[in-house]
């Protein structure tokens, strides 16, 4: 069979999928460039890693639309001195895009199985500023609360309260809220305390199960 050529692939990923339509911040477009996500798709669809969609990791789980993942991460606004905290590792895709923009990234799974495979991607990498654990993410990661960021990758029907008071003052939270089958990604902004919170566009999730997650 012939070779995949997956770093064109990648590179055609980010200049039509991610640049198209209208991610500008250069970092995040760099961190594309340089994370292979084809080591984060199960061996018998790395073909596809590169598609317009998310696609199935296992265990009922998804690795989100690479648009989907750049629009999060040029959300949260992420300085390199910035300590990230992320809910649903999953594929541990969102993690390594992350990780290449913040000083660390605390990344949380309930499955351990998935925990599992994306510690051991992160360590074929090289990437060393990752924490992982598995566990009930809704319930936050209080030992190295308060962050600057925190990214939630599955759908709530409200926002975790735990989540809101381990942001720092000056914290954004990324979240997809709605309905089990389609939700509004919203951000929400704390400064001085005060919590502001802006809808930005509709997006489908998996569902974030635990104590503060989806309501069946
Ligand atoms: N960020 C991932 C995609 C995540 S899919 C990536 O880049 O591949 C959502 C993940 O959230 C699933 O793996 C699911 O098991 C996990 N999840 C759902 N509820 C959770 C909870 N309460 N705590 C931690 N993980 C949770």
């Amino acid at each position: 069979m012939e070779e995949i050529n997956f770093d064109k692939l990648r590179q055609l990923m980010v200049d039509n999928q991610i640049i198209a339509r209208g991610i500008r911040d250069e970092r995040v477009i760099s961190a594309f460039y340089e994370t292979p996500r084809h080591k984060f798709v199960p061996e018998n669809i790395r073909q596809d890693s590169y598609e317009d969609c998310p696609l199935p990791i296992g265990n009922g789980q998804t690795i989100s639309q690479p648009y989907i993942v750049a629009l999060m991460t040029e959300s949260l606004r992420l300085k390199p001195t910035d300590r990230v905290l992320e809910i649903g590792t999953g594929s541990g895709y969102q993690a390594a895009i992350l990780s290449k923009l913040c000083s660390h990234v605390y990344t949380i799974e309930r499955m351990e199985a998935l925990q599992k495979k994306a510690e051991e991607t992160f360590r074929g990498l090289g990437i060393l500023n990752i924490s992982t654990k598995v566990g009930d993410g809704t319930l936050g990661w209080e030992e190295f609360s308060p962050y600057d960021a925190i990214i939630v990758t599955a759908a709530a029907d409200n926002i975790p309260e735990p989540l809101i008071n381990e942001l720092n003052e000056s914290a954004r939270l990324i979240i997809p809220v709605g309905a089990f089958f389609g939700q509004i990604l919203t951000l929400l902004e704390k400064n001085k305390g005060k919590v502001s919170r802006v809808e930005i566009c509709g997006c489908t999730f998996v569902p974030l199960v635990g104590k503060y997650g989806h309501k069946y």
